[in-house]
This record gives structure tokens, C-alpha cells and sequence, in this order.
């Protein structure tokens, strides 16, 4: 029952970002200006400021054969996004989550071995929770690493409990089901609105490519893509242990 009443409350999320106004992105180039007009260095600067809208790109599940390919895609592209890791994943792939932190990527931790949370007494959910984190402090170090809770389930006595903010999000893209590109795709380009936390897992060929390609027209659209932390630090709000955001605003 919870987990419906989590998607529904998702699915009214969704609904409710949908029917946003989308901000025009126009930035007035220096370029663009007539040559004999001197831009205000301090308007210019405000304006561009106002114009840029900031979205988090996130990726669950990882890391996995895919995780790869999406860094060097990120990278090309000077992307920096958040991974929810699984902690039994990461043995033999060590280096990989080192690259990501090395990369200006925020890394997570969404729980040992993937349960429901809710499911489990208190006891049995930090005890995975905190494998979780002890991996990856073994393999990157001192850190706070927040947290994404499987399907999103947590009972509300955990959350408050929770050491680390915790992390839902704004934009579904249904990638676990969907696995087609452009949905996706159509999914990432119609719901991201300034400050938007995009859903995604990097264990599916296809939701690399949709990330990929959704980061490219997100840029086009004036959009910088950060970590969570950078999110949160851009907008000047101060994120709280135990406490759960799905959009940064
Ligand atoms: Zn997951």
C-alpha cells in the first residue's frame, strides 16, 4: 500500500511539474549585441545568472557495465552528476567509483543489497543502510554520503533518524520500465524545470543514451546540469539531515 500511495504521490508530482511554466532561456550575448552598445558588466551579469536554470541529473542502481560509458559521456560533455550505489555492486569496481568522485561526481548510498526498507524492521534497515556506507567509506574515504532509499520507501521514524539528507525526486523517467530512448527522453524534456531532480538508473543501456542525449538539449535550453550538493549550495538552501527533498528550490 505504501509503495502505492509513494507513486501516486509521484505520479501527482509529475502532473503538478508538468503544468509549470517553462522560462524562456535568453541570454543576451555580448556578441549579439550591437557594436556600439557597451554591456553593464553588472547587468550582464545578472542577467545571465537569472536565466541559467539548474537541474540534477541521478543515477541509482550502479554501479554496473553501463557506469562506464556514462562517465566518459559526462565527461565529454563537463557534467557533473550524483550516483546512488549499491553497495554490493561495488566490490570489483572500486576503481570505477574512484573515477566517479575523482570526476567532480557526488556519490550515495542507496543501501547494501536494494530492500524495501519499510518492509524491515528499524534494526535490519540501518544495519543495511550503513553497510552500505561503511563500503564506501573503504573505497573513497571520509564523506557524507546521503541517501535514496530503494523504490523510495522508508517509513518516516527511519527518515527522521537518518544521519544524511535524504534524496527523492522531481522527474520520473520510468527508465526500469520504459527502456526506450525517446520516451525517456520526452519524459526528461518535459518534466525538468529549474531545480528539478532527474531520476535515472545507469543499469540500462538506454538510460545512459537518454541521459546523454537529454543532457545536450537541457544545455541547449539553457539548463546547467550539477551535483546535488552544487544544487543545494546554488540555491542557497541548506540541507538537513533527515530531512527528504525532491527538488531543490
Ligand atoms: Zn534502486
Amino acid at each position: 500500500m505504501k509503495k502505492i500511495k509513494v507513486l501516486l504521490l509521484a505520479g501527482l508530482l509529475l502532473l503538478l511539474s508538468a503544468c509549470g511554466q517553462q522560462k524562456a532561456a535568453t541570454v543576451l550575448l555580448p556578441a549579439d549585441m550591437p557594436a556600439w552598445e557597451e554591456a553593464e558588466p553588472e547587468d550582464a551579469e545578472t542577467s545571465e545568472k537569472d536565466d541559467v536554470k539548474y537541474a540534477a541529473l541521478t543515477f541509482d542502481d550502479g554501479p554496473s557495465q553501463y557506469t562506464e560509458s556514462l562517465l566518459n559521456g559526462l565527461k565529454a560533455r563537463g557534467i557533473n552528476a550524483t550516483f546512488f550505489l549499491i553497495g554490493e555492486q561495488i566490490q570489483g569496481r572500486e576503481d570505477l567509483v574512484r573515477r566517479m568522485r575523482d570526476e567532480g561526481h557526488q556519490i550515495g548510498n542507496h543501501s547494501y543489497d536494494h530492500p524495501m526498507l519499510n518492509k524491515v524492521n528499524s534494526a535490519d534497515a540501518w544495519q543495511n543502510l550503513n553497510r552500505c556506507d561503511t563500503v564506501l567509506r573503504e573505497v573513497l574515504g571520509e564523506g557524507s554520503y546521503w541517501i535514496r532509499p530503494p523504490y523510495g520507501l522508508i517509513t518516516e521514524t527511519e527518515m527522521k533518524q537518518a544521519p544524511v539528507p535524504l534524496i527523492y525526486w522531481s522527474v520520473d523517467t520510468l527508465d526500469w520500465k520504459l527502456r526506450n530512448t525517446k520516451k525517456m527522453l520526452a519524459h526528461i524534456l518535459n518534466d525538468t524545470q529549474d531545480g528539478s531532480i532527474i531520476l535515472m538508473h545507469d543499469c540500462y543501456e538506454t538510460s545512459v543514451e537518454a541521459a546523454l542525449k537529454g543532457a545536450d538539449v537541457l544545455k541547449e535550453q539553457g539548463y546547467e546540469l550539477v551535483t546535488l550538493e552544487e544544487l543545494f549550495a546554488i540555491k542557497g538552501i541548506e540541507p538537513q539531515n533527515g530531512a527528504l527533498y525532491r527538488s531543490v528550490k
